[in-house]
């Protein structure tokens, strides 16, 4: 390793399946990892969609390293073919990783990371930057206090800061004032969230998979209620352009969920409202009026806003990074991942070249190095962690990997 001392630890920034995949990489390769978790639980944005049942099956959801490691505990590794839910990857995965004797010593759980620096030197200072250890700021319970690594692995995550409705990328008019009657991401619509949504009038927003899933319940509480209304409304001129996973995607899953949206917009248990694009929402008789434009759609009680997230990157301000301006990916992995110029989804192998930043030692990993691009599968992000743990033993740059043309990527 380059930098800093090599007996301070490497702090890996949240535990969710990539921080804590990261954890069990440093330990193999004899680094002392200190694991930060904001939650009072590792996996605690996986809580918060627990109920989804994922797209993936067991066999992309499971870091081999890690299966490894639980298997010398005589933990049984879930039938591979399955697809879990959120819930079933935290209780029989993530909780066993992480409370596991090797990893367990080394979690802070309710330990926000605030900032992250050199020591001694902001983002302006160059001299002897590249040996000297970070500083983070850490948050808990207890009070702040500063812990010193000599390398930072980011998987903190996106769920924490969804993308607004507004189409102009900031809040609509009027949406912040209605942001109880707004729901950011998979709400629990069959579940804790069901009042909610009873013989109600409801609009998702968005075109993914959490907006599929959020219809899916809608239209499952619709059959045993009387009086409920399914708006979607989406940016495209047409559905075509959103339900277009090839009939042989390698994962059915993903598939099979856009075919029974299809069902539904034939059976016209949906509402489906094209080339909308919200500037306002406005409150009337408790009731909400979503404006597109000239136009507006119908009244509705509650909003599903699935339209995607974006990394916080303030965390990183006093460091040096390159960001790509269009995705807030690192500059080198955006396009690779750019759905401008992707739109199938299917992201090329890549590692700690394109991960890297002007600050030597600092790697954003995870569903977080995508930045806003939507496409991030849990079996790229423990491919990233192995190749960025191998790369801080190195004084070598690795090697980037070729962009994906864009024609076999067109989806
Ligand atoms: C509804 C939904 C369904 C998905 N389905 C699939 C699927 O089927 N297959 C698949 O491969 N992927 C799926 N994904 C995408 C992705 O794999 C998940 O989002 C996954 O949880 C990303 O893992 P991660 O470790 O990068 O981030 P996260 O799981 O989000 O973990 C980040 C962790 O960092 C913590 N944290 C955040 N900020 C801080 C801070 N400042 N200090 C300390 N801790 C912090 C958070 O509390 C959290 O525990 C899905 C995503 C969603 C939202």
């Amino acid at each position: 390793m380059k930098s800093a001392p090599l007996n301070l630890p490497v702090a890996v920034i949240g535990a969710g399946p990539i921080g804590l995949s990261a954890a069990v990489h440093l330990l193999k390769r004899g680094h002392t990892p200190i694991l930060f978790e904001a939650g009072e639980q590792a996996g605690a944005n996986l809580s918060s969609w627990g109920h989804v049942r994922m797209f993936s099956p067991w066999s992309y959801n499971i870091d081999p390293a890690a299966a490894a490691l639980l298997k010398q505990d005589g933990w049984h590794e879930p039938d591979q073919d399955q697809f879990p839910t959120g819930q079933e990857l935290l209780k029989h995965y993530i909780t066993p990783l992480a409370t596991h004797a090797l990893i367990a010593p080394h979690l802070h759980l309710n330990s926000q990371v605030s900032h992250i620096s050199r020591r001694n030197h902001d983002v302006l200072k160059t001299k002897g930057r590249d040996t000297t250890p970070f500083v983070l700021r850490v948050v808990t319970p207890d009070g702040e206090r500063d812990v010193i690594a000599q390398a930072v692995i980011d998987a903190s995550g996106t769920y924490q800061t969804p993308n607004w409705l507004g189409a102009h990328g900031i809040p609509a008019l009027g949406e912040n004032a209605a942001s109880n009657a707004i729901t950011y991401g998979v709400p629990d619509i069959l579940g804790s969230a069901r009042d909610h949504y009873t013989n109600k009038t409801v609009l998702v927003v968005g075109a993914g998979h959490s907006a599929f899933n959020a219809l899916q319940d809608l239209a499952q509480l619709a059959e045993q209620t009387t009086d409920m209304r399914i708006l979607w409304g989406v940016r495209s001129q047409s559905v075509a352009n959103i339900i277009r996973s090839p009939e042989n995607d390698e994962l059915q899953e993903r598939r099979l969920l856009e075919v029974r949206i299809q069902e539904l917009l034939d059976q016209q248990k949906i509402e489906i409202h094209s080339k909308v694009e919200i500037d306002a929402i406005k409150q009337d008789n408790n009731k909400l009026i979503v404006h597109s434009g000239r136009h507006s759609l119908p009244p509705v009680d509650r909003i599903i806003a699935a339209t995607g997230f974006r990394p916080d990157l303030s965390l990183l301000a006093e460091l040096r990074t390159t960001i790509d301006p269009a995705t807030q990916s690192p500059s080198r992995l955006a396009p690779l991942v750019d759905p401008n110029l992707h739109s199938c989804g299917s992201v090329p192998e890549h590692g700690a070249a394109e991960l890297s930043h002007p600050e030597w030692n600092l790697y954003i990993v995870g569903i977080k190095s995508y930045g806003r691009a939507p496409t991030f599968l849990l079996r790229t992000g423990y491919r990233q962690v192995l190749s960025v743990i191998s790369a801080l033993d190195s004084d070598e740059e690795p090697a980037p990997v070729q962009p994906c043309p864009a024609p076999t990527c067109q989806g």
